[in-house]
């Protein structure tokens, strides 16, 4: 019989064949085993050995396995290098009559369907997407399974992949041969027929108990019912088991809130440092790191999502900040609030893994002393009167009922696993007291026996005992077998020992072990219903652990505006951006760490002017400016207090930024043609309610071309967007623009010339830069001497030339009279050239600049 026909191995590939896309950890004694291809994926990834079955019969299977205590580990392992594994494990007992033991797959874990604390970071949700795309819209569904969240809604096609990034799924669903999406992360391609209409409908509504979709906004809307059905299908069929913890699928707008996409939340460091490999970048310079203040991991998630989504609706913004206002007050109130939110644990993830069925009595019993403290923090919140506060404390739900359900009904200290006994309270059930009494009083007898034996036989070494296998017995070792009564009937021989049983012992045997098969069976039912009531109430424990993460959001907000000395920010319905001694959240941290202090400054655009062109030296500051001014909006639309000194912001309806060269070659694209790529959507999706910030653009090419696009670029946002926009340049040609066209306004970082040095005061002005200062900066950074003072030389020369022909880069109308510096003999010698560029657009002139420089190389 070859290894592949033996029973064990037909049984392994009928069980994987119902899971072809995970690794199946298939349980073989106390290792979980895994074979074949899946074997070899498995060793490679967690680096453990592989070996092969049935070798020595020319039939090697490749195999690989952990111990079964161990396996969490490795699944963990396994998930986060974004695979799936499928955990078989064995329904019964191993008798050693009994060939093949019967075993089942008895869960998925995916990426995205992850509910294991060791595989969640609390602070972050764990998004399943799933996505359908027809023609030119797609249908996106949200769910979380470790907090029952579930939303859904409907984008432009070529939205998605920006809608996706800014949830940051961990695994994303798509129709078997649509793998090709355009999407970043964990791609699982299911069945097609599980986003079909019908299906979906039906799975739907059958999960939800409801006659109809339209309630949860799914009416008329085919592409989001599918990709909710396909999630919810994925999710019934990797748990199999019950999800009554998930909420019914709830539609959303992306319009809904700020748009902020994947580049913009990566340039702005928000929630990731953006070079984060670097040695000295601390992991913990980000946005949402200076301001995470929340002690709960329901809170965090809020806050984490919050910001990245934050809020275009004013009214819901002033309501925030009104109470984040009220709490910055109450010093003494916010240390009382934040030590009653550090007794609540995270009820949201302890719901689902309730509900799922793999919490254990002790994570129950968690769970009821965390909603024991909800009386607490409501009593915490009483005195505030801010409508926001008011409300949270008068809808506040304390779970009386679920709290006294698990509370009078667990032990105090339960054990971790049902089956080791003591879970149940006593006093719950009379007949759990008196089969538990029967087990401690038979305990006595057998110890009373053993006294006793002792005593009549002599054998002072005599032992009662149990085991599994033989139960109850006496124990008297070889040396004293002679004096043992003729009455004991022998059970069983040892090397040094011989056991024996009497019919007391026997009597009593049988009702400890009856004693202890009831006292299991009373306790995992009363277990159950305890687990069935919270069940039940699921929805309920979802609102208050909502209630409870925006009371932690809130409450942290307030602290960081009065550690921080953040202000509130106020909203101008006329397009007013005015930012007095604004700060960079992140950098100002930063430096103050070093003992530094950060120089405030000021902005002002409005609807007259809004577009500031940034100019002035190297390491000045300009990055930085650009980017306080995008996160004080993102801020203040989260509901936060702003580093500021005072704010007027307009109602930001999505951040673009395009900074730096950020390099992309994993995604096959050169650098410059993700810097297109990314201004293109940019100009493509702005309105005029934007805030675009531009930071060196076109620097990826050469110096004309790259000089023409920007000039284009800024002349496009000023005709046809009008959004409120910086740009940072060195191209000091740019500053002419705010000659020509009303919204735009110059400003620069200051510097001081002190002999050869320079000092930076990172103070933000009116008017242009006419120098970069980068050989200075380059001196700073340590160049050899002869390579910058080689460099001073070269550009004495291109300066001598550039102010040659500066008259074409800003033509007036009417023809020009250009003097031009030509090479002869190795000289430059001087000519005078009339131009006629009455009809030039400026881009043209520009181009024909770089024709002109072109003649003098
Ligand atoms: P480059 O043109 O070379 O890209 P930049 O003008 O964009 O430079 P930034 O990167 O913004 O300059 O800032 C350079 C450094 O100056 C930062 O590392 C920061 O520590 C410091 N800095 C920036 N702004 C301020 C400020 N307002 N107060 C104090 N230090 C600042």
């Amino acid at each position: 019989m070859t290894e592949a026909s033996t029973p064990l191995m037909r049984q392994y590939h009928s069980l994987k064949e119902q899971v072809p896309n995970a690794l199946l950890m298939f349980r073989l004694g106390d290792f979980y085993e895994l074979f074949f291809e899946d074997a070899v994926t498995a060793s490679r990834e967690l680096e453990i050995t592989l070996t092969a079955r049935n070798k020595e019969k020319g039939d090697p299977v490749p195999m690989c396995g952990v111990p079964y205590h161990a396996a969490g580990g490795y699944i963990a392992r396994l998930i986060e290098k974004g695979h799936r594994v499928a955990v078989c494990d064995q329904m019964e007992a191993a008798s050693p009559g009994k060939k093949l033991v019967r075993r089942e797959v008895t869960r998925v874990i995916t990426p995205g369907t992850a509910t294991d604390g060791s595989l969640l970071n609390a602070g972050e949700n764990n998004y399943l997407a799933a996505a359908m795309i027809d023609g030119s819209r797609a249908g996106v569904a949200f769910a979380d399974l470790s907090t029952g969240e579930f939303r859904v809604t409907e984008v432009p096609a070529p939205e998605l992949p920006g809608l996706l990034d800014s949830f940051r799924p961990r695994e994303i669903l798509v129709a078997a041969g649509s793998e090709s999406l355009a999407v970043s992360g964990v791609v699982t391609p299911i069945d097609e027929w599980a986003f079909g209409g019908d299906y979906a409908q039906r799975t739907l509504r059958d999960h939800f108990r409801l006659l109809s979709l339209d309630g949860c906004g799914l009416e008329g809307r085919p592409l989001a019912t599918a990709a909710a059905g396909a999630a919810l299908h994925y999710l019934k069929d990797t748990q199999r088991s019950a999800l009554d913890h998930l909420d019914r699928p709830s539609w959303f707008e992306r319009n809904d809130a700020m748009v902020l996409d994947a580049v913009t939340i990566r340039n702005l460091e928000m929630v990731e440092p953006l070079f984060a490999a670097d040695k000295g970048v601390p992991r913990e310079a980000t946005l949402l790191h200076s301001i995470d203040r929340t002690v709960t991991g329901m809170g965090a998630r809020l806050l984490r999502r919050r910001l990245l989504q934050p809020s275009v609706d004013l009214a819901e913004i002033e309501s925030r900040l009104d109470a984040v206002a009220e709490l910055s007050r109450a010093t003494i109130e916010r240390s009382r609030i934040n030590d009653v939110l550090r007794t609540i644990l995270d009820l949201e993830r302890m719901l689902s893994r309730v509900t799922l069925g793999t919490a254990g009595p002790r994570e129950l019993f968690a769970m009821g002393k965390s909603i024991a403290a909800l009386p607490e923090l409501r009593k915490a919140i009483e005195g505030f009167a801010s409508e926001r506060a008011a409300g949270l404390r008068d809808r506040f739900d304390e779970l009386p009922d679920v709290r006294s359900a698990i509370l009078d009904t667990i032990s105090d200290s339960p054990p971790a696993n049902l089956a080791d006994g003591g879970t149940i309270r006593r006093g719950c059930s009379s007949e759990l007291d008196e089969l538990r009494e029967i087990q401690t009083n038979s305990r006595q007898f057998i110890a009373a026996i053993e006294m006793r034996e002792r005593e009549k036989t002599g054998i002072q070494s005599l032992k009662v005992r149990f085991n599994n296998v033989f139960g109850y017995y006496i124990e008297v070792s070889k040396a004293n077998l002679a004096l043992v009564p003729a009455a004991y009937e022998r059970k069983q021989t040892l090397v040094n020992a011989e056991r024996f049983t009497t019919p007391e012992v026997k009597e009593l045997e049988v009702k400890i072990l009856e004693a202890g098969e009831k006292i299991l069976a009373i306790e995992q039912r009363m277990f159950e219903e305890v687990r069935q009531m919270v069940v039940a109430n699921a929805a309920r424990v979802r609102t208050a652990a909502a209630q409870v993460a925006e009371i932690d959001f809130l409450t942290a907000l307030a602290s960081v505006a009065a550690e921080r000395r953040f202000t509130r920010p106020v909203f101008s319905g006329e397009g007013v951006l005015r930012i007095e001694g604004g700060r960079h959240p992140v950098v100002e941290v930063l430096l103050e760490q070093e003992a530094q202090r950060f120089t405030p400054n000021d902005l002002y655009l409005d609807n007259r002017k809004f577009l500031a062109i940034l100019t002035g030296p190297n390491m000045g500051g300009k990055s930085t400016y650009l980017r306080q001014a995008a996160l004080i909006s993102i801020l203040a639309q989260t509901g936060s207090f702003v580093p500021a000194s005072a704010a007027t912001l307009p109602l930001v309806d999505r951040v673009f930024t395009r900074i730096g060269a950020s390099d992309n070659l994993s995604r096959g694209r050169s650098t410059f043609m993700v810097e297109m790529t990314e201004t293109a959507l940019i100009l493509n999706t702005a309105t005029e309610r934007s805030l675009i910030l531009l930071d060196e653009i076109g620097r990826g090419t050469s110096t004309y071309d790259g000089l023409a696009i920007a000039w284009a670029v800024v002349e496009f946002i000023h005709q046809r967007i009008r959004a409120r926009t910086m740009f940072a340049t060195h191209y000091h040609e740019l500053t002419a623009l705010a000659g020509r066209l009303d919204g735009v306004t110059n400003l620069r970082v200051s510097v001081e010339e002190a002999g050869d040095r320079i000092i930076f005061h990172r103070k933000v002005e009116p008017g242009a830069a006419d120098k970069s200062y980068g050989i200075e900066v380059a001196r700073l950074a340590a160049l050899p001497d002869a390579v910058v003072e080689r460099a001073r030389e070269v550009l004495a020369l291109h300066e001598r030339t550039e102010r040659a022909v500066s008259d074409v880069a800003a033509p007036a109308t009417g023809p020009v009279q250009v003097k031009l510096f030509e090479p002869v003999n190795g000289q430059l010698a001087a000519r005078i050239r009339a131009l006629n560029i009455d009809d030039l657009r400026p881009l043209e002139a520009l181009q024909l600049l770089a024709a002109l420089k072109d003649e003098l190389q």
